[in-house]
């Protein structure tokens, strides 16, 4: 049984209601172009998605990119920052805490059109702080259309990158969409969901509405390690794995074959500090490779003020999702990365 607890305004209603500012809005386009130019292969410049597990409050992830863009100034010759503010983020179990969409106060109980407002002030406040714009992740396919003139990157969870309505929405999605490989660490399976995003001419419906989609050139393939039947992680950044992917791009023919490799996850084992060295190893073999480097065009980091984790919201500033890599180390490999390109 459904309680209805709540009408929530359609996506039109709330984006009029928290507008993007014109002066934002052009930030948001050149950031778009900048981060398609890296998946179109069209510059030497790296993508670089980084930032918390998840967004749990305002005050510090606004603190976190603030920095970001400071940094940003330093690097932005060669690398492309995108900062990550993941928004519905649940804990891994599933059930719980539900991110900032459902619950945007995690003292108190759920409240979707509260959170979804939060959301739209985050992000905006987001580029008026760093003046970059951001990336989430589309947990919920239909939500997209709330957040949808305010991201530059949108990710794809590997719990969700088999999934029907992913694949149709991000065949609707004009800007960069990067598909985890699921948890299975399956090349074919991420193969085929890029090539549904990137095909054209699907009809379904999304927003109350029957939508035909013109397919998305700029879905590409997002490596965060993969897990065995007995939970074992089984990373997948090392150069012959990726070189695995590399070879299912190109049997099948896609356009704009990138690969984002995710330092976190099942590839560092959540040990957060192994982030640096994975980034050093990937770094190392696209100099030994021009084709490995021709493909693999950015990373996605977890990294927020403080590093580690924690179970609940105490300490400002650090996860309470997965473990991040804190202010200073990720400074640190952000020059680093940029020194070595
Ligand atoms: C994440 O990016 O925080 C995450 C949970 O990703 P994945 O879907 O790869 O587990
Ligand atoms: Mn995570």
């Amino acid at each position: 049984m459904f309680i209805r607890e709540e009408l929530i305004p359609s996506a039109e209603e709330i984006l009029a209601r928290v507008p993007l500012p014109e002066e934002l809005k052009k930030i948001k386009q050149e950031r778009d172009k900048l981060a398609s130019e890296v998946i179109r292969g069209e510059t030497d410049k790296i993508l670089l998605i980084v930032g918390p597990c998840s967004a749990h409050e305002s005050k510090p992830v606004l603190d976190y990119v603030e920095r970001l863009g400071k940094l940003n100034d330093r690097v932005k010759d060669k690398i492309v920052i995108v900062p990550r503010i993941y928004t519905n983020k649940p804990r891994t179990k599933g059930v719980g805490y539900k991110g900032m969409f459902t619950q945007p106060d995690p003292r108190k109980r759920e409240d979707i059109l509260k959170g979804i407002l939060t959301i739209r002030r985050l992000h905006i406040d987001a580029i008026g702080a760093s003046g970059l714009s951001s990336a989430d992740e589309m947990l919920y396919p239909e939500n997209y259309a709330y957040m949808e003139d305010l991201l530059t990157y949108i990710a794809i969870g590997a719990r969700s990158s088999e999934n029907q309505m992913h694949r149709l929405v991000a065949s609707g999605i004009s800007l960069p969409v990067g598909i985890k490989n699921p948890m299975s660490g399956s090349v074919p399976v991420l193969i085929n969901s890029i090539y549904a995003a990137q095909s054209g001419g699907q009809v379904f419906k999304y927003q109350n509405w029957q939508v035909r989609t013109t397919g998305n050139e700029l879905a590409h393939a997002v490596l965060r390690g993969a897990v065995d039947g007995y939970g074992n992680d089984i990373p997948n950044f090392h150069y012959e794995t990726v070189m695995k992917v590399v070879e299912g791009y190109s049997k099948t023919g896609l356009k704009n074959p990138a690969i984002i490799i995710d330092t976190n996850h099942s590839n560092s084992g959540k040990q957060y500090k192994q982030q640096i060295r994975i980034v050093e190893e990937v770094l190392n073999n696209r100099l030994y490779d021009k084709d490995f480097k021709k493909y693999v065009k950015g990373f996605m980091i977890e990294s927020f003020i403080e590093e580690g984790c924690q179970k609940e919201d105490v300490v400002y500033g650090k996860s309470i999702t997965d473990p991040c890599l804190g202010w200073e180390d990720t400074q640190r490999l952000i020059l680093d990365i940029a020194d070595k390109l």
